[in-house]
């Protein structure tokens, strides 16, 4: 299939001159009643076939008892028939020549491998005849834009479909309807909205791709359970970025459970979720935890103008308020705004100096104009600051919450006739007492924020827009080659040589078979001593018993061989022990941790983390797909949580950054080299040292799938 031709197709399946729904009905209860109801009601405006052999007619349209039947075929069929009548159901309509279908029916792919297989073959049947298909195990679509509903949920019995400029693709349809339900609900309306379900033939990216192209969305969001296709993704994303369509996405399966309910949900292999993370920042798709926060950045995004900074400005009509809403500002690590003084002279009209001055701004506090003349003057003030990124507005109950918002939205008019069109996000906590405010501000245009955190999650992801440097198209070029041959579990010895080829610091050591080579050896290498034990059977060689460190002399080192000899064969007497590695100890100040993965969708990521037991403790890692340039590499580190005790804590001497950026980049090359059998490789620890004195990989281990 031609790639560039997906666009189109999916733009006319929103486009039907007609549409038969089989399994039409009058009964609210059931999928086909619904759909039917509601495609009827929302004023699609080409013909409707509804199919039925019990019925005459539904709602005054004449039934038809099969798709062959129809006066002319129908561009487009929706399905939500009993799962074993789906296959004829979409043969009937390949043959008839209708273009697309939605299958809502699940139990399929979702439901193992007999499911998987009979999805495969109604692929196979529509494809015969050039019919594409959504789903199955999808709601299908709800195209406020096109007023086309092809879609079952309860939540679309509503007099009008708000139109908007936001786009939406989710793996889940419940949770297309709910997040379209309260967005709805709140003011915030969408062009298309697809639930694509299994995907067994348009898939993720099509619909991606479809809405890059769209005239009708400006912001795309998603919800995604598993990219199958991580090339395509990246393009996509690349693509949308390119013509400046934000991409906001939610992605399941963040942690074990999460992958694991996905996968029994639309049976997509959940993949690495650093992984898509990863794939995410390179390509400026910002990747948010809830559904809700994602539809209302993508509202705030088409809204208002997106700020240069996130600084934030509070107004709030109540002190606690303010106090807790800049408490969970500095949770979310979120800075407040200090005023332009121009600024401050402005709010001046209205509060004392040292309350004009500070961030929150309590309304409450005002001691002249009356609540409507500061809410107005005030929110204008701060809308027109020019060290303001954001305005938070949390309005707690109050007798006059109405009044209050019509004041704030008249604030927001004026900074907006001045030319500032900054994001004014207010915040109405659910509860009675705020009905009224609610509805004066949907009446202004602005939509509201149920809770503070969700508002503050929009302002993250604000932070995520601005601050996020643009990847550098230029990686550099790989500094070694890797020869021919590798395969499998690659010990300390090997793996070190492979990393000196691409230039990463390695320290010296030489493999020895028993206590007098060892010895021996030792005289070739500079003391201090270490003795590693070289077995295929013991990943962690300290827990083992099978790391000795700062060994003086080759004496020393000839004892230590001896004496791991023999406690390995009490502990662990049926590893296989292949040798001693003799080395040098280093010295350093930090230990980090550099490593690399082959993702099976996203290919190579490289990563970077504190070191030792920490990697695990702390989960403080930078993920980013390889190559990286060093630059890149730098900026990993530098986001870190460990990154103070690199760059200089309390008077602490600063570190090598420059050089562990230069190995993670190494790091990167090397893994994007060694190609498809390539695993995992641990660089574990890598000794970090004063700057200006480098660093060394001490510890390594390479995995490559087994030749086959
Ligand atoms: P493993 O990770 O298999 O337990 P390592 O080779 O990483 O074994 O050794 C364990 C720890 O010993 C390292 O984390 C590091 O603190 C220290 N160490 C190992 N080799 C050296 C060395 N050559 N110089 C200095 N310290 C070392
Ligand atoms: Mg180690």
């Amino acid at each position: 299939m031609n790639h560039m031709t997906r666009p189109a197709r999916i733009a006319e399946m929103l486009e039907p001159r007609s549409v038969a729904v089989i399994g039409a009905s009058e009964d609210l209860t059931k999928f086909g009643g619904r759909l039917f109801k509601l495609l009827v009601q929302h004023g699609y405006g080409g013909q409707i076939f509804p199919i039925n052999r019990k019925q005459d007619s539904i709602l005054g349209l004449k039934c038809h008892a099969s798709i062959g039947d129809t006066p002319v075929p129908p561009d487009m069929a929706v399905m939500a028939v009993p799962r074993d009548h789906v296959k004829a159901a979409v043969r009937e309509c390949a043959e008839a020549g209708t273009k697309a279908a939605i299958i809502i029916t699940a139990k399929f792919s979702d439901a193992g491998s007999e499911g998987a297989a009979l999805e495969a073959e109604i692929v196979e049947e529509a494809r015969k005849h050039g019919m594409r298909l959504i789903g199955p195990n999808c709601l299908g679509i709800i195209s406020p834009a096109n007023r086309l509903v092809l879609c079952a949920s309860p939540a679309l019995f509503v007099d009008q479909l708000l139109v908007g400029r936001i786009g939406m693709v989710s793996q889940s349809g419940a949770l297309m309807a709910t997040i379209f339900d309260r967005a709805q609900t709140r003011g915030v309306g969408f062009s298309h909205c697809f639930s694509i379900g299994n995907q067994a033939d348009l898939n993720l990216c099509d619909f991606l791709d479809f809405l890059v192209e769209d005239r009708a969305t400006d912001v795309i969001c998603t919800y995604i359970e598993g990219v199958t296709d991580g090339p395509r993704f990246l393009d996509v994303a690349t693509r949308a970025r390119a013509a400046g369509k934000p991409i906001l996405a939610v992605k399941a399966g963040r942690t074990a459970d999460g992958a694991a309910a996905a996968f029994s949900h639309t049976a997509s292999l959940a993949g690495g979720y650093e992984a898509f993370a990863a794939a995410c920042a390179e390509t400026g798709v910002v990747v948010m935890d809830d559904p809700d926060a994602m539809i209302m950045l993508a509202a705030a995004l088409t809204k208002f103008e997106t700020p240069s900074k996130a600084a934030t400005s509070i107004l709030t009509t109540s002190g606690g308020g303010g106090a807790i809403t800049a408490d969970r500002l500095s949770d979310f690590d979120l800075p407040l705004t200090t005023y332009a003084p121009e600024t401050v002279k402005a709010l001046e009209e209205y509060y004392f100096p040292a309350n004009a001055c500070a961030n929150p701004i309590d309304m409450g506090a005002a001691i002249k104009g009356g609540s409507m003349l500061v809410g107005e003057g005030s929110a204008q003030a701060l809308l027109s600051d020019p060290e303001t990124g954001i305005v938070l507005a949390p309005i707690t109950t109050a007798p006059d919450m109405r009044l209050l918002c019509e004041c704030l939205a008249s604030g927001m008019r004026g900074a907006e006739e001045a030319g500032h069109r900054k994001p004014f996000l207010v915040v109405v906590q659910p509860g009675r007492a705020g009905d009224k405010a609610r509805a004066e501000l949907l009446k202004n245009g602005l939509f509201y924020f149920d809770s503070i955190d969700e508002a503050l999650r929009v302002i993250d992801g604000y932070r995520t827009l601005t601050e996020r440097t643009p990847p550098t198209p230029d990686k550099g070029s790989s500094p070694g080659t890797v020869p021919a041959g590798l395969s499998g579990a690659l010990d300390e010895a090997t793996a070190k040589a492979l990393l000196a080829e691409y230039g990463v610091p390695v320290n010296a050591g030489v493999v020895v078979a028993d206590a007098v080579e060892a010895e021996e050896a030792a005289q070739g290498l500079a003391g201090p001593f270490v003795v590693k034990v070289v077995s295929p059977d013991i990943v962690h060689k300290s827990d083992a018993g099978g790391v000795v460190l700062n060994l003086p002399d080759g004496g020393a080192v000839g004892d230590a061989v001896a004496e791991m000899t023999d406690r390995l064969a009490a502990r662990h007497p049926k590893a296989r022990i292949e040798g001693f590695l003799v080395q040098e100890m280093v010295r350093g100040e930090l230990e980090m941790f550099v490593g690399a993965r082959r993702d099976p969708i996203f290919g190579p990521v490289v990563m970077v983390g504190a070191g030792g037991v920490l990697v695990e403790l702390m989960q403080d890692v930078s993920v980013r797909l390889a190559p990286v340039s060093v630059a890149e590499a730098k900026e990993m580190i530098l986001g870190l949580k460990v990154a103070p005790l690199l760059t200089g804590f309390r008077g602490s001497a600063p570190l090598d950054v420059d050089a562990l950026a230069d190995a993670v980049a190494r790091i990167g090359w090397l893994a994007c080299d060694l190609g498809a059998d390539f695993a995992e490789l641990d660089v574990n620890p890598v000794l970090v040292r004063k700057a200006g004195q480098g660093v060394t990989g001490v510890d390594a281990r390479l995995l490559l799938e087994e030749e086959h």
